[in-house]
């Protein structure tokens, strides 16, 4: 018999009080934002955006950034989040690994997104902001967003990615019971949602024009800023609370990961867990750490590194990233919130210096993973988060093939309890795989010409 818990858990004092931010430890530093002439975008260039709070937050290269109270309270709703043992899920396959996750899923909306979506709603409520805007696709960041407005007493518009928002009501449901205002993007409401109606009235939509409704609606008040739920370092820097933990966690039972495994869209759970165990990484531990992104969406394995604008109409300034191109609109696969053309700059940044892996995957292995994690744990995970597990699968599996008795740190990024549809499709032989053709990819990819290059690349 083993003492080690099933679940491993902090008490709310554990819960840690600052978040790391990767900036000061990378090894060269990451290129600046730019205008499409090639020139340094300053801080002031977004202030109609974002609060300056947070802008500064994005700049800052301070290694510990303090967490402020009333947020550490309302992280306490359901923080310290739990690090499981996935003892049965290791049974059932047979392997000498030890495999942990951290369950995200325990926030009230479901996943990670709320870590950072509490965070900017006060920033923005310090900065005397009333009103926030944003975009969501499957509708997690939407529903954490309109859930941590109504937290902390703003108001929250949320663009919805017109197929999801057909296919996703019980989501917008969500949205409207914590009072936000959820409208399908394109939509009539802003200018580039007209124009993009006028030349493909049949569109689904994609996060990229949702993000260009979203600022267009932001810069037109004063009262009124953006919120992204991914890609930029703040988002970042408010998720590696979720590593922050989970080293504590490990800490407690005396081991350390040999593997660090997230699932990649914007990069921001990923980030969450991984960033801190880089740090060790950066300073001479040996850790591997691997990111896992669709096969239809490859944003970490085939795009190219470039500097690429964040939306359709290029309102955010070229960020150093890997990128599918900003006209990108991705298949329509079920792990919507892994369709992004774009990945976070740090992401990016730390690929390029070799310090973390990417893999893709196909859809049929992750739903299959997934069942096999509901049928062995009982949680239902997202299907971005199965993407996660398949990779997780894919080690313990190599573990065993060597005998190695590898650790495994897994980010169960949120459940899959309102993404059921994905799973009747799939248990109905309805789900194919589906790798991104070279040719859509090479079209997609022209929107990056006339770009300025990214120093060194
Ligand atoms: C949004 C989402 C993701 C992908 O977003 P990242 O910024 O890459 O973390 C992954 N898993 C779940 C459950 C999500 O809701």
């Amino acid at each position: 018999m083993s003492t080690e818990p099933t679940k491993i858990l902090l008490s709310e004092d554990e819960l840690p009080r600052q978040w790391y931010n990767i900036q000061a430890d990378l090894p060269s530093p990451m290129p600046p934002p730019v205008g499409l002439d090639g020139n340094p975008i300053g801080p002031d260039a977004l202030a109609k955006v974002f609060p300056m709070n947070l802008i500064e937050q994005e700049v800052s290269t301070e290694r510990w950034i303090d967490i402020p109270e009333e947020i550490l309270g309302i992280l306490k709703l359901w923080r310290p989040s739990p690090l499981y043992r996935a003892r049965r899920l290791e049974s059932a396959l047979g392997t000498p690994a030890k495999i942990y996750y951290k369950n995200e899923g325990v926030s009230p909306a479901g996943s990670h997104k709320p870590n950072t979506a509490i965070a900017q709603a006060w920033y923005n409520r310090e900065f005397g902001i009333k009103y926030l805007t944003t975009e969501t696709g499957a509708g997690q960041w939407g529903s954490a967003l309109a859930m941590s407005c109504k937290l902390i007493g703003i108001e929250c518009k949320v663009f919805m990615v017109r197929i999801s928002f057909d296919q996703k009501p019980f989501r917008k449901i969500m949205m409207k019971t914590w009072g936000a205002e959820c409208i399908p993007s394109p939509s009539p409401q802003t200018a580039i949602g007209r124009k993009i109606f006028e030349e493909m009235p049949d569109t689904p939509g994609s996060l990229g024009i949702a993000i260009s409704e979203a600022i267009e609606q932001a810069v037109e008040r004063d009262d009124t800023r953006y919120s992204l739920g991914s890609v930029l370092n703040h988002v970042m820097l408010h998720q590696t609370i979720i590593g922050l933990e989970a080293k504590k966690q490990f800490e407690k039972i005396g081991r350390y990961p040999d593997i660090v495994i997230g699932c990649a869209g914007g990069g921001s759970n990923f980030a969450g867990i991984s960033f801190p165990f880089l740090y060790d990484k950066i300073h001479g531990r040996d850790v591997r750490v691997i990111a896992t992104e669709p096969e239809a969406c490859p944003t970490l394995t085939r795009a190219p590194y470039a500097y690429d604008s964040g939306d359709v109409a290029m309102m955010t300034p070229l960020l150093p990233m890997h990128s599918l191109g900003h006209t990108f609109i991705p298949p329509a696969i079920h792990a919507g919130g892994l369709r992004y053309h774009g990945m976070a700059p740090l992401v990016s940044h730390t690929k390029q210096l070799g310090l973390i892996e990417a893999t893709a995957l196909q859809q049929t292995e992750c739903y299959e993973a997934a069942l096999l994690f509901a049928h062995t744990e009982g949680f239902i995970p997202a299907p971005e988060t199965s993407h996660a597990i398949a990779q997780t699968i894919r080690e313990a599996r190599q573990a065993k093939e060597k005998g190695k008795e590898t650790v495994i740190l897994m980010n169960w990024s949120g459940h899959g309890l309102m993404d059921l549809q994905g799973y009747d499709a799939y248990m109905s032989g309805k789900i194919s795989d589906y790798p991104l053709p070279e040719e859509l990819l090479q079209r997609s990819l022209a929107s990056l010409e006339g770009h300025p290059k990214v120093p060194g690349c």
